[in-house]
């Protein structure tokens, strides 16, 4: 019965076990990467439940992605079986809608508020911007939203933003976020960064909302603590510091409760999102904020070879005003880091996939062993390109999302306008869609009336034989999309499975139809995607724990069914990170993962590439000039170094063509600070050049020099880059094709073969090529090429 202290603390050393078993003042586990501190906080949680018995109900677990949750849970339900699903696993967002749901009404939304994603946000902002009048050049829906974001990370709401603003454009800045949370409101939603600093506000403005958390949450802990913001920061805060005004649930005055007691841990070296307002410092002022706060300091790597250690402390040596520390592993130094420059983007994705190749041959690798990392998604294609004509099984994590299609975003649009009527983003995006002839003349005249009459849009639409000069037949069509949406706006009243209304959504809407019935090829592929969205509806209402939103005081009680709410909760807070394939079991070699060095925190691989170190790519070339901004993306490649546990590839390309136009970049700085004993270079610049460039060797030898003095020069000269171009376009054979073949063009990138028309040279190919649509191609110019 029950795991015995020993087995919780097997495979621990001695500051692991302390930080397992501290009890009472806040725990602070600062310790560089693959130290297990992720592993700690695992185990913590389940001594907690088992040795100290706490209810499994009083504790809220942070982590980074929810794929990261969920793992977590299952180790601990492994360790101390079923009745540990109750914790709270989550992210700061998951948890937050959890509180906000019940919650909520306090601050004058529903409970059943839409939560918009990157892509809603933006499309609200744009709105915005047309209704105050923006200028377009000035003011872009892009830099208003990361503005806003980083308010709202600091806490700052509209009013103060516009009090602090020190010229007129930070004035019209807070002006366009005013209006835009007016829009919010009025739609019942509230976007990523709302979960967060509603939630703070909420306690902030009901000290007995906060009191019942802080006496339901009687430990907490946080993993990847370094990338907490300041909102996430004041949420800790508000539940784990002793607290000063002691209310009951009541609001009355009371005595005093115990705090929670708190665990963090992270890694300052591993702080990645400072972009995304992450203060480095909740780490640095952790003893400060929590004065009788412990640290314990976790030293020795589990994860990585002291090769790769070494390199690691190398690179991020060059990072100023670091508390420094050395990472040391008994796992041996084993194998050599291993380089290579290549000639272009795509003779490295071909070195990368040749050399996987050998692994998995000779050293017993799987391809599920491998990744492959990079600085930013459009790097993934051409690594795709040639994965795919090589047979190289493989997944890229991130870049175009499913959730992104147009499609899915449709289906998802209805199903969110049936639980909030109230969200009008959704609302207006289904109204016509598939097209049922409500026009925007219609529109406009539905909208004149929810003015006059100061109701929400789709209260007008049921009044819609009010509205002034509404076509009859207008009038009609939205008479029959009324009686739809409240057909199956009964279904979800009715606790309705989420799979069973969606299927219901796409039958009677008539979307289906209308898909079915096009001859565009790409409506087959949509039709597939929607098929797979109600497969995950369908998984998603046969796990009865799965609602991440599902109370467990009710689970407890045996009384939650997962609902559509808490299905469209699940989706919208689906991100990147979670779409990492899951480990290679026996008999399953699994498949390489490519994916962006953001996404790759707190993984580990046997083997991982690193590409694209050029300066200008990695580092980022926004950051060239910047020290904060070069140290931050210093530790990226921290990150990035530290995931590979026996092996590890830094490549470079010479030329790179980035948005068609190849580029020269130099080598990347964090190449230069790789210690170079430990480096083997297969493939060195100045090699490189003499083999494969003789135009260059020649014309530029002088210029070359080793491959770190190239490095610091850049040479894009117009020469070179049309040089580079005239090589790329070579006289070109027309490539022979029939419908159904598989083709990659320059630009475009995958796509399939849908009709062929004419002949030689006139050749016209129609390519299907996904999210970019269908192309009529003439052949001989095409960039296209045969898989
Ligand atoms: P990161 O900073 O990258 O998030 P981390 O500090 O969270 O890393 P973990 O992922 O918890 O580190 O651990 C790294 C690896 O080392 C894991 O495979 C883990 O199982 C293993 N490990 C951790 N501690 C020990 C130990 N005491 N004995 C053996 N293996 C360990
Ligand atoms: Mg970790």
């Amino acid at each position: 019965r029950g795991p015995t202290a020993e087995e919780l603390l097997d495979g621990l050393n001695e500051p692991q076990r302390a930080a397992v078993v501290h009890a009472g003042a806040p725990l602070l586990v600062v310790a560089g990467a693959g130290s297990g501190k992720t592993r700690v906080l695992t185990r913590r949680i389940a001594w907690l439940i088992s040795e100290r018995k706490a209810h499994p109900g009083s504790i809220l677990a942070i982590t980074f992605t929810n794929k990261a949750a969920a793992e977590m849970k299952e180790r601990v339900e492994a360790l101390v079986g079923g009745r540990a699903r109750i914790m709270w696993v989550s992210t700061f967002h998951s948890a937050c809608v959890r509180i906000l749901r019940k919650e909520i009404d306090k601050l004058g939304y529903k409970s059943n508020f839409s939560i918009y994603d990157a892509a809603d946000s933006k499309r609200l902002m744009t709105l915005v911007c047309k209704d105050l009048d923006l200028d377009p050049k000035r003011y872009q829906p892009g830099a208003l939203l990361h503005w806003m974001s980083n308010q709202k990370n600091e806490l700052r709401d509209s009013e103060e933003a516009a009090k602090d603003a020190r010229n007129s454009f930070e004035e019209t800045m807070a002006a366009a976020y005013a209006l835009y949370q007016r829009r919010l409101r009025e739609a019942n939603a509230l976007d990523f960064d709302d979960l967060i600093m509603h939630t703070v506000h909420l306690f902030q403005a009901f000290p007995e909302v906060r009191e019942t958390y802080r006496r339901r949450f009687r430990h907490v802990l946080v993993d990847e603590y370094q990338d907490t913001n300041h909102a996430q920061y004041a949420l800790i805060h508000q539940l784990c510091a002793d607290d000063p005004e002691l209310v009951d649930v009541e609001g009355q005055p009371t005595e005093r409760v115990e705090p929670a007691e708190l665990m963090v841990v992270g890694d300052a070296d591993q702080s990645i999102y400072a972009f995304r307002g992450a203060n480095i410092r909740n780490i640095l002022d952790f003893e400060q904020d929590f004065p009788d706060a412990t640290s314990i300091l976790l030293e020795q790597n589990y994860r990585s070879t002291q090769t790769i250690l070494n390199a690691a402390n190398a690179v991020i040596g060059h990072n100023k005003g670091r508390k420094p520390k050395r990472l040391w592993s008994q796992a041996g130094d084993g194998a050599r880091i291993v380089g290579y420059v290549a000639d272009d983007e795509r003779d490295e994705a071909r070195f990368v996939s040749e050399e996987i190749d050998k692994l998995t041959d000779d050293a017993e690798v799987r391809p599920g062993d491998v990744a492959v990392f990079y600085r930013t998604n459009a790097q993934s294609r051409v690594f795709e390109e040639v994965f795919i004509r090589l047979g190289m099984p493989y997944k890229v994590v991130g870049g175009v999302r499913f959730y992104e299609r147009r499609e899915v975003r449709d289906a998802l649009a209805y199903l969110r306008m049936l639980v909030n009527p109230a969200d009008e983003i959704s609302l207006r995006r289904v109204l016509n869609t598939p097209k049922r002839g409500i026009g925007d003349r219609a529109v406009a005249c539905v909208q004149a009336l929810a003015d006059r009459e100061r109701i929400i849009f789709w209260e007008a639409l049921r009044r819609a034989d009010e509205a002034p000069g509404l076509a009859s037949r207008s009038l009609r069509a939205i008479e029959g999309f009324v009686g739809l949406v409240e057909e199956l706006q009964s279904m979800v009243d009715a606790g309705e499975r989420a799979d069973v209304i969606l299927e219901s959504v796409l039958a009677r809407s008539g979307y289906l139809v209308e898909l079915e019935a096009s001859d565009d090829p790409q409506d087959a592929t949509r039709l597939e995607n929607l098929a797979e969205l109600v497969a995950v509806a369908r998984e998603f209402s046969d796990d009865p724990v799965a609602g991440p939103s599902a109370d467990p005081a009710d689970i407890d009680a045996g009384q939650v069914a997962p609902g559509l709410s808490d299905f469209l909760e699940r989706v919208a807070l689906v991100a990147d990170a979670d779409q990492v394939p899951d480990a290679p079991d026996e008999d399953d070699g699994g498949v390489v993962t490519l994916m962006t060095l953001h996404t790759a925190k707190g993984l580990e691989f046997p083997v991982v590439f690193l590409t694209g170190l050029e300066d200008g790519v990695f580092p980022h070339s926004r950051s060239l000039g910047d020290q904060p901004e070069l140290e931050e993306e210093r530790r990226l490649a921290y990150v990035g170094v530290t995931r590979a546990q026996q092996r590890l590839y830094v490549s470079r390309a010479v030329i790179r063509s980035a948005w068609g136009a190849p580029a020269h970049n130099p080598a990347s700085r964090f190449l230069d600070e790789l210690p170079v004993d430990l480096v083997d270079w297969r493939r060195t610049e100045a090699a490189q050049t003499r083999w494969s460039r003789p135009d260059l060797a020649s014309g530029s030898a002088a210029r070359l020099g080793t491959p770190t003095e190239a490095g610091r020069r850049n040479f894009s000269s117009a020469a070179l880059r049309a040089d580079a171009a005239a090589k790329s376009k070579p006289a070109r054979e027309i490539p022979s094709l029939e419908p159904g073949d598989r083709v990659v063009h320059d630009s475009f990138g995958l796509g399939t073969v849908v009709a062929i028309e004419g002949v030689a040279d006139k050749t016209v190919a129609s390519i299907d090529f996904g999210s970019e649509g269908v192309k009529r191609l003439l052949l001989r110019y095409a960039p296209v090429e045969k898989l």
